[in-house]
C-alpha cells in the first residue's frame, strides 16, 4: 500500500484525447488504405513513428516477413518502451493500425482511433517520472485477415510480438489490447476470452474513472490482437466496441467505406484513455 501511495497517478486529459483524435484523423487522411505489405502501409508506419516520437517515445520498427494466403508479405510493428529497470515487470499496450485488405475501409475507428490513443499515451508516459514497472506500446501490423482468421491469416503483428516477448523471457504482467474505441457512440466491451483478472481490473478502473456505465463484459469470444498473447501464456484483455453502426444492433460502419473520421470523437477517446490510464494506475 505504501508503494501505491508513492506512485503518482497518471491522468488522461481532454488535450490528450484531442491529440489522439487528431493523430487518428491525419493517419486516415494521409495513409488510406493501410493494408499490410503495401507501400502505403509503410508510409502509415512512418507517420505513426514520427507522431509517437514527437510525443516523446523512443520508437523502433520491428519488421518481419510472414506467409499469407496471398504469398509472403512484409509486416512492420512499431514498438516503444518506457523502461524503469531491466528486471521490472512489463505492462504492454497494443493497437493495430492496418486496414482490412480487399474492402474499401478507411479504418478511422478500426485501427486509426486506438493508434492515435497509443500516441497520446506515449506523451503521458514520457512525462511520468515515477513509473514502477516497464511499459511497452506496440502498434501492430496485419491484425486484419485477408480471407478468414486462421493460422496463416490475420493477427500477424500480435503473433510476432507475443512470440518475441515469450522468447525474451520478459516478465509480462498484463497485455491490454484496444480496438475500435473512437466510436462516437461508445460502449466498451470486455469479450469473454479476456483474462479474468484483467477483466476485473478493467471494471474496477472504470468505476474509479467515473465511467462504469460505459464498460461491461460481453458474452462473446472475439478474435483480436489479445488472443496470441493469451496463447503464449500471458494475461491479456481486449477492450473493444464491437457495435459500430447507424442504429442499435447494426454494425454497418465496420469494414465498410463508412468507417470515416466523422464517426469518431474526442469525447470517446477521452473515455477510452481514462479507462486505460486508470488500469495502468492499478497495475503499475
Ligand atoms: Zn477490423
Amino acid at each position: 500500500m505504501v508503494s501505491a501511495l508513492l506512485a503518482a497517478s497518471l491522468v488522461f486529459s481532454p488535450a490528450d484525447a484531442s491529440l489522439a483524435c487528431t493523430t487518428a484523423v491525419q493517419l486516415v487522411e494521409r495513409h488510406t488504405p493501410r493494408d499490410s505489405g503495401t507501400t502505403r502501409s509503410m508510409l502509415a508506419a512512418n507517420f505513426l513513428l514520427d507522431a509517437a516520437s514527437a510525443a516523446g517515445a523512443d520508437v523502433r520498427r520491428d519488421m518481419f516477413v510472414a506467409k499469407t494466403p496471398k504469398g509472403e508479405r512484409r509486416f512492420t510493428n512499431l514498438v516503444a518502451t518506457f523502461k524503469v529497470s531491466p528486471g521490472a515487470p512489463w505492462v504492454v499496450l497494443v493497437s493495430h493500425y492496418d486496414t482490412k485488405p480487399g474492402v474499401d475501409c478507411p479504418g478511422a475507428n478500426d485501427g486509426a482511433s486506438t493508434s492515435g490513443l497509443l500516441v497520446a499515451l506515449a506523451g503521458i508516459l514520457r512525462s511520468q517520472r515515477s513509473l514502477r514497472d516497464n511499459v511497452m506500446l506496440i502498434w501492430t501490423d496485419g491484425e486484419e485477415c485477408m480471407t478468414a482468421y486462421m493460422e496463416d491469416d490475420g493477427l500477424w503483428g500480435s503473433r510476432h510480438a507475443a512470440k518475441a516477448l515469450k522468447e525474451s523471457g520478459a516478465n509480462v504482467k498484463a497485455v491490454i489490447c484496444v480496438d475500435m474505441l473512437g466510436d462516437r457512440d461508445l460502449h466498451i466491451s470486455i469479450p469473454r476470452n479476456s483474462s479474468p483478472a484483467l477483466s476485473k481490473i478493467a471494471l474496477l478502473a472504470a468505476k474509479r474513472a467515473g465511467i462504469a456505465g460505459k464498460v461491461s463484459r460481453l458474452d462473446l469470444l472475439v478474435k483480436d490482437d489479445h488472443v496470441p498473447f493469451i496463447d503464449e501464456g500471458f494475461k491479456s484483455i481486449d477492450l473493444i466496441d464491437f457495435e459500430y453502426g447507424s442504429a442499435p444492433g447494426l454494425n454497418d460502419y465496420w469494414h465498410t467505406a463508412k468507417d470515416t473520421p466523422d464517426k469518431i470523437s474526442e469525447d470517446s477517446l477521452l473515455i477510452a484513455g481514462k479507462l486505460v490510464v486508470e488500469m495502468l494506475n492499478i497495475l503499475l
